[in-house]
């Protein structure tokens, strides 16, 4: 595996790999790799010819400096992970390859931006986030890019740009790998204490309440909220939201049909931590 810096030596191992006729997959990170972003990788290896994986942490998608501060650096454990699944390249930049001298545009999807996560953290969030990944796409111009269901608001806004900028790529979205007692995997999970590692699990026994109430009738937005608000509570954890929503349009879900998404945010001790699950209410077996 190589590990490059620049733009200009990602665009020649991409052209090189062009030229043999391979596919190339691109993975987006911020590093400090763990089973999420080991099940990303995985996947673009599998089903693609060659891997990229990026490493940025991205200060334009951080509002608070002390978070970015705070953000895990963990190169070169990363570049071995990396490595020992097959990616062919671990792309690394400066913030000043990415954001030189000058750099004056953003790229801002509205509305689906603006509600859920991009209310909580402010606007500029999830424009950090699309100006970076539509920057990555233009520089490796991948077959295939893969993001987590873990950051289900991140999937629908990037797949709304991808869609309105015309970007040539097809999305993969890995399932969110847990950890046994549930807890969703994140990067941010290294800065909870025992005590707070433990009540981090209120999070997924939160999405649980409610997916138990849909799965025993329940087909009320507005009650299955408090269904996941009372278990959170109980377990500890005063969340930021607990929202159900339409999967595409993230407007809120006030008769349940169809899929709907289960989005959570809480702080927890140091660490906010974010979670969420895909529910189709016409599949599950209810007791009504
Ligand atoms: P990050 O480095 O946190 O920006 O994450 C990089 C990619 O890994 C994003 O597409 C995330 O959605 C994905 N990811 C993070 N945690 C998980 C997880 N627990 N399961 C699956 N994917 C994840």
């Amino acid at each position: 595996m190589k590990t490059v810096s620049t733009i200009a030596d990602v665009r020649s191992h991409v052209a090189a790999a062009r030229r043999a006729g391979r596919s190339v997959g691109l993975v987006p990170t911020m590093g400090a790799f763990h089973g999420g972003h080991e099940a990303l990788m995985r996947a673009a290896r599998e089903q693609c010819d060659e891997v990229i994986v990026s490493l940025f942490v991205n200060p334009a998608q951080f509002e608070e400096p002390a978070d970015l501060a705070a953000y895990p650096r963990t190169e070169a454990a990363d570049a071995a992970t990396a490595a020992r699944l097959g990616v062919a390249v671990l792309f690394a930049p400066a913030v000043t390859e990415i954001y030189p001298d000058g750099f004056a545009t953003s790229v801002r999807v509205r509305g689906l931006a603006d509600v859920l996560e991009g209310a909580e953290r402010g606007a500029a969030h999830f424009d950090g986030v699309c100006t970076v990944v539509c920057k990555l796409l233009n520089i490796v111009v991948p077959d295939v890019a893969y993001f987590g269901q873990k950051d289900a608001q991140q999937v629908v806004v990037i797949r709304r740009m991808v869609r309105d900028l015309d970007i040539p790529v097809r999305l993969h979205v890995v399932p969110t790998v847990r950890e046994l007692d549930g807890l969703a995997l994140s990067s941010r999970n290294a800065r909870l204490d025992a005590a707070d590692r433990e009540r981090a699990v209120a999070l997924s026994r939160g999405l649980e309440a409610v997916a138990d109430a849909i799965d025993a009738g329940e087909r009320d937005g507005a009650a299955l909220e408090a269904a996941g608000h009372a278990a959170m509570t109980a377990a500890g954890v005063e969340p930021e939201y607990l929202a159900i929503v339409d999967p595409d349009s993230l407007e809120r879900v006030q008769a349940l049909a169809g899929r709907v998404l289960v989005v959570v945010a809480a702080r927890v001790g140091p660490a906010r931590l974010i979670d969420n699950v895909l529910i189709d209410t016409e599949q599950v077996a209810t007791h009504a």
